[in-house]
């Protein structure tokens, strides 16, 4: 029942080509989709500290752990270096050691900087930042990519992470990062889909090794209420709407979103898609049961348009980040 369909990554683990993303799902949300993504038979699930999820997922985890349910090594959690405030080389263990404690588990399958950017945190922070009078973040350009990587790696060796990688570097970064390293990131995790299909930075990751994982693989509406929140206007593309994905789907009797993800995976390129709708969980994971053609995969290569829906504009200011863009 479980997803078997698996990415072998340089650390020696393997990765579940398909995840459950948990981004902008309300406590509740995610402790009843967390559940039955692990009865319908996901098996790698995507978090973060700044998804304020980790405890309400440990604490399935450790329900599905202890009744004996699953096992732990049947599982594959990822969770990341705290963006943007916890990029610093001196939290590192500290931070993982919290996500663990909150995830109710001894060890992390996945390990991710989360952003290649930091910025200041407010002084008397509820995990907020700090802000310019403009409005504008206040960006701390310290960021020590290389010091913060051997931390990482000493989080493998200490066995507290299986594999550690990044998410959101561009290429100057990563080879920056595998000059000085002993271990190489396994995995780089990006905004991937039909509209932002990055070539060279996909290309630049096969070449050295480095598994990819799309998230926001389905255009994410996440962010939709970030924008609004941060008061930025504009117009996000509806990846469901599109003639040809349509088109598609219709020919195989299957959804949009289900073309969309077959069309990623065919890639060799993991996804995690979030979701907490029983109805679309369950479509998110029925995608190995056709096959695009070449015809049509070469349809939907052409539709890329370099159209970045996280583009982190609701950080205002961050442009000025000097390690920008990611
Ligand atoms: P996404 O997975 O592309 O899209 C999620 C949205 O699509 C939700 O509104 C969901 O609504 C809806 N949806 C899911 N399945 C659907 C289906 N079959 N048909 C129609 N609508 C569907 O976006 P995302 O959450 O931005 O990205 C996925 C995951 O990647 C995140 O949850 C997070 O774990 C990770 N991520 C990482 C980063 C990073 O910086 N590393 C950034 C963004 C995201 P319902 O829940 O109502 O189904």
């Amino acid at each position: 029942m479980a997803v078997e369909q698996y990415l072998h990554l340089s650390s020696g683990h393997k990765m579940p080509i398909l995840g459950l993303g948990t981004w902008m799902a309300k406590e509740e949300e995610t402790i009843a989709a967390v559940n039955e993504a692990l009865a319908m038979g996901y098996r790698h699930i995507d978090t973060a500290p700044v998804y304020l999820n980790e405890q309400a997922i440990g604490g399935v985890l450790k329900e599905w752990i202890s009744s004996g349910k699953i096992k732990r090594s049947e599982l594959f959690i990822t969770t990341k270096l705290p963006a943007p405030g916890g990029n610093n080389h001196e939290l590192v263990e500290l931070t993982l050691r919290k996500s663990l404690q909150d995830l109710q588990l001894d060890y992390i399958d996945l390990y991710l900087i989360h952003t290649p950017f930091t910025v200041v945190l407010a002084d008397d922070n509820g995990g907020d930042m700090k802000r310019n009078a403009d409005g504008s973040v206040v960006i701390d350009g310290s960021t020590d990519h290389i010091g913060i990587w051997k931390e990482m790696e000493g989080l493998v060796e200490k066995g507290l992470a299986k594999s550690i990688g990044i998410s959101n570097f561009n290429i100057k970064q990563i080879e920056r990062l595998r000059k000085h390293c002993k271990i190489q990131p396994a995995v780089l995790q990006i905004e991937y889909h039909v509209y932002l299909q990055q070539p060279d930075l996909i290309e630049y990751c096969r070449s050295a090794n480095i598994a990819i994982t799309a998230y926001s693989p389905l255009g994410s509406k996440g962010v939709a209420n970030l924008d609004k929140m941060a008061g930025v206007k504009r117009d996000l593309p509806d990846l469901f709407d599109i003639p040809v994905v349509k088109e598609i789907a219709k020919k195989y009797n299957k959804s949009a979103a289900q073309i969309l993800l077959r069309w990623i995976v065919d890639k060799g390129i993991s996804v995690i898609p979030k979701s907490t709708n029983s109805k679309r969980m369950h479509e998110n994971k029925d995608i190995f049961d056709f096959k695009l053609n070449q015809q049509e995969i070469e349809q939907l290569n052409k539709l890329d348009a370099n159209i970045r829906v996280v583009d982190f504009g609701f950080f205002k200011g961050i442009n000025k980040h000097p390690e920008f863009p990611f």
